[in-house]
């Protein structure tokens, strides 16, 4: 598979700038061969207005032609084939098998949002008809829907090439939404970027979509990525990536002259509560699930448990001791850039400054370029409360014992959390109805509520809710994964008093599409 390094600018392939980056192999620490042209000023031109003229036709595809394209990409994305899994593999030091699945994850939510466009009745067609004869005034004929907003701009992650990437939840969701986009290649796999793009363009091509519905820019976030937020023809932003970086982009879109949604999900700590009498019964198995969830992935989940809340009763030594043997067994591994590796090598020498801060565990050492080893920290209740540094984000494979000496210091722990992605409780069926008030605080800090589980591994369906308060997210209202995504990219419509004929096939009296319709207050399909 040859790597031409240039933007996909619609169906076109374009190198106009003479400024080039490679991107380094984080196992080896060698530079991978392909040189990438950065984007120019007039290539991101040629790009927001071809997604600008796009619109105009996108917009007006039918949910059915709209599942056609994305079920074309998934196809176009298999058919890359073990090419895809190799550059990958090189440019993230992710392992072939994790590539792959997250290669099934990423078609499978294309062709969920497929689903979802082909059934229809994710556009919540509301519809009150008229009263003409009505007292004191006449009502009249109101129906609203969900449209598109127009171009999105989509920054891909650097932790899940695939299914935050170019193809991935944002894109998917704003393109089922009718939106066009504009994506900002992740530098750290700019290869498997470009495969990804150009099965896309591939696709939008062979399913009659219009020039300039897809592009893919490389280039740095500062230059070509802060432009393109700030291009008037751009109408939202998805982004996954670090605090800074998403607060930036906040920052652009806020000071455009016309502001736009940005959709940042910027990290979290997802802590987990152990009541005591989970802890006494099952102590040992939670022992060992949560050192496997840490250091799972080498730790570069933004759902990873980077803080462990526990009581100490009289079987808090055994789990201690019980966390300590586990993470002493797991590995490290190689980290996805050199810049994540030293922002975690920092983030757990400024623990190790802290007096109050001790090492329980340190795991097993791994090789490798950018590799790092497990380590699990303990504290308590006061320190946390006085350096809130101890509850923020180290991206990568380490956490945070807090000890609890009460029910109440674990509420008063959870009463000044930040906002996170998810929040975890383990408990017996008892104690869980005795904690209600800890899950009640929770609920108000978090977008996802676990009960007896780990938060890493998020499926990807209707009912996923993955964001949170900010920190977590600039947005809690709303996910980045899962179909209720496709809102993000949608705003409501209202049509007062139109004829059948120039009404959306959505709103029409007769509901030719047969969707699920609030008709003057009651639920219907008919
Ligand atoms: P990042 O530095 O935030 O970069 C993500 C994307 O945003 C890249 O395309 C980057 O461009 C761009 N960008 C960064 N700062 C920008 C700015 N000021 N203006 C415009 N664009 C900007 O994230 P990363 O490189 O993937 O990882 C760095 C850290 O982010 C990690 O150590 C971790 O703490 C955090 N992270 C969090 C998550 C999560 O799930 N929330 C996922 C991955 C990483 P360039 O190409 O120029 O870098």
């Amino acid at each position: 598979m040859i790597l031409e390094g240039k933007q996909l600018i619609g169906f076109a392939v374009s190198a106009e700038g003479g400024s080039v980056f490679q991107a380094p192999n984080p196992t080896t620490g060698e530079t991978l061969p392909t040189q990438y042209h950065k984007a120019t000023k007039a290539e991101l031109e040629l790009a927001a207005q071809k997604a600008y003229d796009a619109f105009k036709v996108y917009r007006k595809k039918s949910g059915v032609e709209k599942a056609l394209f994305l079920e074309t990409i998934a196809e176009e994305i298999e058919n890359i084939g073990d090419a895809l899994v190799e550059i990958a593999t090189s440019e993230t030091g992710l392992p072939a098998g994790r590539i792959q699945g997250e290669r099934g994850r990423t078609t499978g939510q294309l062709r969920l949002f497929a689903q979802l466009l082909r059934e229809g009745s994710w556009v919540n067609a509301r519809i009150e008809t008229a009263i003409p004869d009505r007292q004191p005034l006449p009502k009249v004929d109101l129906r609203m829907m969900q449209r598109p907003l127009g171009p999105v701009g989509v920054f891909g992650a650097s932790n899940f090439p695939l299914a935050f990437s170019v193809a991935g939840g944002d894109t998917a969701s704003a393109l089922a939404a009718g939106c066009p986009v504009i994506v900002k290649a992740h530098s750290a796999h700019p290869g498997t970027s470009e495969l990804v793009g150009k099965a896309i363009q591939q696709a939008a091509i062979k399913s009659g979509m219009p020039d300039g519905v897809f592009s893919l820019l490389h280039g740095s976030g500062t230059e070509v990525g802060a432009a393109l937020v700030q291009h008037p023809h751009i109408k939202a932003i998805g982004f996954t990536g670090s605090y800074q970086g998403g607060m930036a982009l906040v920052q652009l879109a806020a000071n455009r002259p016309e502001p736009i949604p940005v959709y940042a999900e910027m990290g979290s700590t997802n802590p987990v509560f152990i009541l005591p009498q989970i802890m006494k019964e099952k102590g040992a198995q939670i022992a060992q699930q949560f050192a496997a969830s840490v250091t799972l992935g080498v730790g570069q989940f933004c759902t990873n448990p980077g803080m462990i809340i526990a009581n100490k009763t009289e079987d808090y030594q055994p789990f201690l001791a019980d966390l300590e043997t586990q993470f002493q067994n797991v590995s490290g591994g190689v980290m996805l850039t050199g810049g994540i590796q030293k922002a975690y090598t920092q983030g757990i020498a400024k623990h190790l400054e802290n007096e109050s801060v001790s090492i329980v565990a340190k795991g097993v050492e791994a090789n490798g370029f950018t590799a790092v080893q497990p380590i699990l920290f303990k504290t308590d209740a006061n320190a946390l409360a006085q350096d809130h540094t101890l509850s923020e984000e180290i991206f990568g494979p380490t956490s945070v014992l807090v000890e609890a000496d009460s029910k109440e210091e674990m509420l008063r722990i959870a009463e000044t959390m930040e906002g996170h992605l998810t929040a975890t409780v383990h408990g017996t069926p008892e104690e869980l109805a005795e904690y209600a008030d800890l899950i009640d605080l929770l609920e108000q800090k978090v977008g996802r509520l676990l009960i007896n589980g780990f938060p890493t591994g998020v499926e990807v369906c209707h009912a996923m809710m993955h964001g949170g308060p900010f920190p977590a997210s600039s947005d809690s209202r709303s996910t980045s994964v899962g179909t209720a995504a496709i809102y993000r990219f949608t705003r409501p419509v209202s049509y007062q008093n139109f004829p059948e004929n120039l009404l959306p096939d959505e709103l029409k009296n007769a509901n030719p599409l047969a969707i699920w319709r609030l008709v003057n207050g009651d639920f219907q399909k008919a």
